[in-house]
């Protein structure tokens, strides 16, 4: 049966190193801030803003929650990004998705200044992680190649030698996870493949996927991925984060990959609860971290005469 990829492990020991960070930070007397803007009171976005707040508490980072109403308009939005872009004490923003229909996701991300952009959703920062030269390394994707990488070195395999011989199969292309997830496949002089629904809806999903030695899911689909959609040596990686409501009648989280039918035949996987979750979370304030110095770094030199 599959080794389980441990999250919360791989989360707490990048915890300590930004936590370190931090107090360098603090010494150095620049200032650290995490802004989260939320639309509406989507479920997960509900959830994911509890979250920070605790991990933002626990690493003494301030944190700015702002919420607006579901029936913001665009310029209002626009307005609150532009309060906290020029506000020194914030040094990352993060709007929360989904936005409502009536909002544009393009308007509002170009709004966000680039250098507290910490999920590289403008187009400047989305520009520089395509070539390949990241400012920041969008905390999903960049978590999904964390917990790959740690597992790599547990089990004594060379990075580079794994990747140089590896096919990574991303099954999502999303704009905030899957696109990302390729350009760091392809930062680490990997092949990789990207599909979407549509091999699902042409019934080809499974004769991609079962060439993957990595296989990244981030398609949002409960049970996507079964049994007969892997090999006996991939290494799952999965992203997917749905809610399930049992026959009890309890809301569990579950993930894109069928776990109980996947493990027995794969040779690594990460769970759902406790797997690329908590190491997101933790990515994000590392971000947060790195965008204080950024700032600080702007800052002086729009200081210097011109
Ligand atoms: P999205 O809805 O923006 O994109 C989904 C992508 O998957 C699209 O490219 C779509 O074409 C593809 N897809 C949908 N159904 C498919 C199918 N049947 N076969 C193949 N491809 C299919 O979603 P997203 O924002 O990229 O998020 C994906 C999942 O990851 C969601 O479950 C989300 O909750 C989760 N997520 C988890 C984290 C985390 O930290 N673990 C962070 C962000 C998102």
């Amino acid at each position: 049966s599959a080794q389980v990829i441990d999250g919360r492990a791989c989360a707490r020991a990048l915890k300590a190193s930004v936590a370190a960070d931090i107090e360098l930070l603090k010494e150095e007397r620049l200032p650290i801030g995490l802004a989260t803007v939320m639309v509406g009171d989507a479920y997960g976005s509900v959830a994911y803003e509890r979250r920070l707040r605790r991990l933002a508490a626990d690493l003494g980072v301030p944190y700015l929650p702002r919420r607006l109403p579901a029936t913001v308009s665009q310029a209002e939005l626009d307005d609150t990004i532009a309060e906290l872009n020029a506000a020194p004490d914030v040094s990352g923003i993060l709007v929360l998705r989904p936005l409502p229909p009536h909002l544009s996701e393009a308007v509002t991300f170009q709004a966000i200044h680039p250098a507290k952009d910490i999920e590289a959703v403008h187009p400047q920062n989305a520009g520089l992680l395509a070539l390949g030269v990241p400012r920041y390394v969008p905390s999903t994707a960049a978590s999904a190649y964390h917990l790959l990488d740690t597992w790599l070195d547990s089990v004594g395999e060379d990075r580079a030698d794994f990747y140089h011989r590896s096919l990574i199969v991303v099954v999502g292309r999303s704009n905030n996870v899957g696109k990302p997830a390729v350009s760091l496949g392809y930062d680490r002089q990997a092949a990789v493949e990207s599909i979407d629904e549509w091999a699902s809806h042409t019934g080809t999903l499974g004769r991609h996927t079962r060439r993957a030695d990595v296989l990244i899911v981030a398609a949002g689909r409960p049970g996507l991925i079964r049994a007969e959609h892997v090999n006996d040596h991939a290494v799952v990686i999965d992203v997917g984060i749905n809610p399930r409501t049992g026959p009890d009648g309890v809301t569990h989280m579950v993930g894109d990959v069928d776990h109980a039918t996947v493990a027995p035949r794969v040779r690594a996987l990460t769970p759902v609860p406790g797997g690329v979750g908590p190491v997101t979370d933790v990515w994000l304030l590392r971000n947060t971290a790195a965008a204080a110095r950024v700032n600080s770094a702007r800052l002086l030199s729009s200081q210097e005469p011109s």
